[in-house]
């Protein structure tokens, strides 16, 4: 599914410039980062498969070192694309994938001039069933990354052009619905008996969550650690949409039905769902590694994180992954970090144990 250019190997020196880190950290980094994107024909008839190759390449002058996970260049796990029809947005109808912390080993450096090209069937992904003129462009136009001669991550922002096709005639949506009752057949008495701890861990997370913010005086708010730790500056209407969430999510977590074979997905895949269909989480191999609760990577995060996703439920994305970046996004984008399923899960579980007010205790 995944098909890379072949890329140069770096040289040693560059390398060790990217980890030494040689000048003070900035917020936004110059990146010269371009993703073009091509299609393999001007009109595609029904029934062919929407082929579009999606290639980043570093146009500046210093290698960039980024996590491909959120993007394209890993593939149709994520809403990574932004397609729309006669210019409304189309419907990702994909799966949206949860992965457990990044290694350094997870990330790519592209060399200046250096590009990943990575080809992808729209079809499999996107609700592009009506005839008419589409267009597809990349659709994060900020990346976590590093660059050489910067010390820390920092926000790498992505140009795109975009690629235009006519489709000929209608098709049919890509996913086809799910039997959830079969589904929870595949899963053993020992693996059915975990995820009923991990549930009623995850339903007791977001139901605190909620509790815990509606029952901070407004006046404590934007002083609140644990809030500004993962949701960033306060804002009056955000707090509010990230409240009704989490009571959203600790209602739907009774609802979650589960199917446990896990096919065709990286290593780094704990769980995903599709979120046009409420209420099945499909769980990965690194799932079952996990502790039911208690950290920042447990099942009962995982069950919050995937539940968000459902647009029944809050139809969250998945921008950041892994408590640091996530808390990077809080700081930088709270708007974003509001939607993003890993937020939601960290700051359920609370591994930190800090708090909303001062006079709470844990
Ligand atoms: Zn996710």
């Amino acid at each position: 599914m995944l098909q890379r250019s072949k890329s140069n190997i770096l040289p040693a020196a560059q390398t060790a410039l990217l980890s030494a880190g040689l000048l003070a950290a900035t917020q936004a980094l110059a990146g010269g980062l371009r993703a073009e994107l091509a299609v393999s024909s001007a009109a595609y008839l029904p029934y062919e498969p929407l082929t579009v190759q999606v290639s980043l390449s570093n146009e500046g002058n210093l290698p960039v070192r980024m996590l491909p996970w959120e993007t394209p260049l890993a593939g149709l796990f994520s809403n990574a694309l932004r397609v729309t029809h006669d210019g409304q947005e189309v419907a990702y109808l994909g799966p949206m994938v949860r992965r457990r912390e990044p290694l350094p080993q997870d990330y790519i450096i592209l060399a200046p001039g250096e590009h990943r090209t990575v080809s992808l069937d729209l079809a499999q992904a996107y609700a592009v069933d009506q005839p008419g003129r589409y267009e597809v462009s990349w659709r994060g136009q900020e990346i976590e990354g590093t660059q050489a001669g910067a010390k820390g991550t920092g926000t790498l922002t992505v140009s795109s052009t975009s690629a235009t096709f006519e489709l000929l005639g209608s098709r049919d949506r890509p996913i086809t619905k799910i039997d959830p009752m079969a589904a929870q057949a595949s899963c053993t008495a020992n693996q059915l008996s975990l995820l009923n701890q991990a549930e009623q861990a995850a339903s007791r997370s977001a139901s605190g969550a909620h509790q815990a913010l509606a029952n901070t005086p407004e006046a404590s708010r934007a002083s609140a650690m644990r809030y500004v730790a993962w949701f960033g500056a306060y804002n009056a209407s955000r707090y509010q949409t990230i409240t009704s969430n989490f009571q959203k999510i600790a209602t739907a977590t009774s609802r979650l039905t589960y199917n446990c074979t896990c096919e065709d997905m990286a290593d780094n895949v704990i769980a995903y769902v599709y979120p046009t269909q409420p209420y099945e989480v499909t769980l990965c191999a690194a799932f079952w590694d996990e502790p039911i609760s208690g950290s920042d990577y447990s099942m009962a995060s995982t069950l919050v994180h995937e539940t968000s996703h459902f647009n029944a439920v809050a139809g969250t994305d998945d921008i950041a992954y892994g408590p640091s970046a996530c808390k990077k996004l809080a700081q930088n984008n709270p708007a974003k970090a509001a939607q993003n399923a890993d937020n939601y899960g960290f700051f359920s579980v609370n591994s930190a144990g800090s708090s909303m007010s001062k006079s709470e205790s844990f």
